[in-house]
């Protein structure tokens, strides 16, 4: 029986070398465009600096658009356009963000690997995937239902367990799952939303688009300190689509 098993092996372990070899194939092409991308992206934050203070972001957050695979977050049609640094459409008159603007989002909420972060917008499910990259448990909430659908099966499907969504009005938070030590809304608001406020932990950090949904917006980072005191930096001129809902 042994010798039976020896002699075969070497077949099985061949198929699995076959496909195992094929897949990394592919997966190359798009590792060498992703590189190219956080290039793209760090040399956009070292022209943007003077606004992020900074000029450059954290590595986890590179690591992260180094890693998560933008292309399976678009159409088939827009796969080829999936490492430019622009906003695609993704149906439904909504867009998955620039990966600058999402790097720079993720890098501002300074994420370690215990907190707990709510993503308001989970449009195509991709900021959702970075911000899984970086933390243990993630929350996204969207609004119009297909995307959400889709976003939820697209995120199973390529593994991301630790990314529970939902289709509801984001405006109102996720309750039951809060206080959060970080919170994220990808559509811009014409006010940042009290409920939101009142679910981010003391020492919590929020990023927020807020101004008209037709004109420029700036980008917002509110800070939840002692005694619940609310401060607010305005970091980035932006453009998001605009926060609908009932509120
Ligand atoms: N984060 C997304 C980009 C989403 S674009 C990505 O990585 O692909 C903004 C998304 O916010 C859209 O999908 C839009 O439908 C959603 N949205 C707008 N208003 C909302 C609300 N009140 N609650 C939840 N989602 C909302």
């Amino acid at each position: 029986m042994t010798g039976f098993m020896n002699k075969y092996l070497p077949v099985w372990v061949l198929l699995l070398g076959c496909c195992g070899y094929a897949a990394g194939v592919q997966a190359d092409d798009y590792a060498e465009a992703r590189h190219k991308l956080v290039q793209e992206i760090e040399s956009h934050v070292r022209a943007t600096s003077e606004y992020l203070t900074k000029q450059a972001l954290d590595p986890r957050v590179m690591q992260a658009i180094a890693t998560v695979p933008r292309q399976e977050f678009v159409a088939t049609e827009l796969r080829s356009y999936a490492y430019y640094n622009q906003p695609l459409p993704i149906g439904h008159g909504q867009t998955i963000s620039q990966p600058y603007i999402v790097a720079v989002m993720t890098d501002l909420l300074q994420l370690s690997p215990d907190s707990k972060v709510l993503e308001i917008g989970t449009g195509s499910g991709y900021q959702a995937a970075i911000l899984a990259e970086l933390t243990k448990q993630v929350y996204s909430i969207e609004i119009i239902k297909p995307l959400a659908e889709e976003a939820a099966a697209r995120l199973t499907r390529l593994g991301y367990h630790n990314i529970k969504t939902k289709y509801a009005d984001g405006y109102y938070g996720w309750q039951e799952h809060a206080p959060f030590d970080a919170i994220v809304v990808t559509a811009a608001a014409s006010h940042v939303p009290p409920p939101l406020i009142k679910q981010l932990k003391v020492g919590g950090r929020m990023v927020i688009p807020v101004g008209s949904g037709f004109l420029t917006q700036e980008l917002l980072l509110v800070n939840k300190g002692p005694g619940d005191k609310i401060t607010t930096h305005q970091i980035l001129p932006v453009r998001f689509v605009a926060l609908t809902g009932g509120h």
